[in-house]
């Protein structure tokens, strides 16, 4: 039996982001991913802020694809409200290649890594986690001392371990188109409910010449009609006329970050803990960011030997105390927004549409902290107030 001080259950950007860190500070580490290649298949849009690249140290090189400075934002009328212009408020990555980027770098530190090796089974056996680790038709049994279950959505360690289920799980089906002509600066958003209930639709064009485009949507549960339906239905944009769709994935968002993501000898991290902004559906920041937390606290694990869920509860703290209000946050605004009658969004995107409140959205929009708008914008608007009690009335049935 292969003995670790840590098991990564999943090859993700944040299981291997935090494999890297403990293999970096002399830990016996193994990354055990199902897939036959990592980064494979994708499911995501690969819209990030700086952040990302600065905080995986990922190399620009081959991974950046596009810089965003604005978004025009569609009401379900048809009217547009354009915000940003002057800076860049994001980066289109090339997901697949940034991926395999975090996975050498925690191979290049030591971590092992295993392709098509799925962790079918866990449990705790005095104070360790025996798993098995199947191949093909063969299984292989591993010993650790702590397991870090960053084993995306569907998680089966939060499962097998009893963790809370996140509140959400958002349906979502993405596209890469080509032959597209669009003005490569600026995404599209889509919102309404004939469009993407209970999230939004997008268009990131992912060349600087607005010819390729990555586009997709999310559903929430309150829909009618299936993905499909509401794919469809994006296809017919005009802005989308006469595009080639090139390839198709799907994938699913968790929301509503966990109450416990630490039990004896297990941690969990990245989607398999819900550590998703609920407001964008950007799981990347937060999931690297809280394996940040997570590398640091089995490694003071490691060093006193204590692995027991007390001692690994510091990592819960940690993350919750530094990100966890946002993602709650996000949550609360999720839940007004998903209220909202399509009416009541043509209104709000009416009354946020004047020069002074598209400065105050420009200087203080961030992808990663939406919340940090919320404040200015009711100061500069405070007109805005006037939705609250038809939300908050909407809000209690
Ligand atoms: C449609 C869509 C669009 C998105 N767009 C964006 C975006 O623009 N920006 C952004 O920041 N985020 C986006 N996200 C979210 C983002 O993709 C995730 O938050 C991110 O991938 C989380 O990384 P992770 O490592 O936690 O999980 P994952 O990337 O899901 O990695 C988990 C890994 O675990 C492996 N695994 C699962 N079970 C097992 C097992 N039993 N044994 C071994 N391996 C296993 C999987 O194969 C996978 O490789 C999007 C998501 C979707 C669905």
């Amino acid at each position: 039996m292969d003995d670790y001080d840590i098991v990564v259950a999943g090859g993700g950007p944040v299981g291997c982001f935090a494999a890297k860190q403990l293999a970096l500070k002399g830990r016996h580490v193994a990354i055990f991913e199902e897939h036959m290649t990592i980064g494979e298949p994708v499911h995501c849009a690969g819209l990030v802020t700086q952040r990302v690249l600065d905080i995986s140290k990922c190399s620009k090189i081959g991974i950046i694809q596009n810089k965003i400075y604005g978004a025009y934002i569609h009401s379900p009328s048809g009217t547009t409200l354009t915000i940003g212009d002057k800076k860049v408020h994001g980066l289109v990555i090339n997901r697949q290649k940034f991926d395999e980027n975090i996975a050498q770098k925690a191979q290049k530190a030591g971590a092992s890594l295993s392709l098509e090796h799925k962790v079918v089974s866990a449990k705790k056996q005095e104070n360790h986690i025996t798993l098995s680790i199947q191949k093909n038709e063969q299984t292989q049994t591993v010993r650790c001392n702590i397991l870090i279950g960053a084993d995306g959505s569907h998680s089966s360690i939060r499962k097998i371990f009893g963790f809370p289920y996140p509140i959400e799980m958002l349906q979502g089906i993405s596209a890469e188109l080509s032959d597209t002509t669009l003005d490569p600066r600026f995404v599209h958003i889509f919102i309404g409910h004939n469009i993407a209930p209970g999230f939004f639709a997008w268009v990131i064009p992912t060349n600087t010449h607005g010819t390729t485009a990555r586009i997709g949507l999310c559903i929430g549960k309150q829909s009618n009609h299936p993905l499909q339906h509401y794919y469809a239905a994006l296809l017919q944009q005009p802005i989308l006329q006469e595009t080639t769709v090139m390839k198709r994935f799907g994938g699913v968002i968790p929301l509503g970050p966990l109450k416990k993501t630490t039990n004896d000898n297990v941690m969990i991290v990245g989607d398999a803990a819900a550590q998703i902004k609920p407001t964008s559906g950007g799981g990347i920041y937060p999931g690297l960011f809280c394996a940040v937390q997570c590398a640091s606290v089995a490694e003071e694990a490691l060093q006193k030997q204590q692995f027991n869920g007390q001692f690994l509860k510091h990592y819960h703290t940690k993350w919750t105390k530094e990100i966890g209000r946002e993602l709650s946050l996000g949550m609360q605004f999720r839940k007004i927004f998903t209220n909202l009658t399509d009416e009541h969004l043509n209104k709000y995107l009416e009354k946020l549409n004047n020069h002074k409140t598209i400065e105050i959205i420009n200087t203080y929009g961030d992808i990663d902290y939406p919340s940090k708008l919320a404040l200015p914008l009711i100061r500069t608007s405070p007109s805005l107030l006037t939705l609250a009690p038809v939300m908050l009335r909407r809000n209690k049935h």
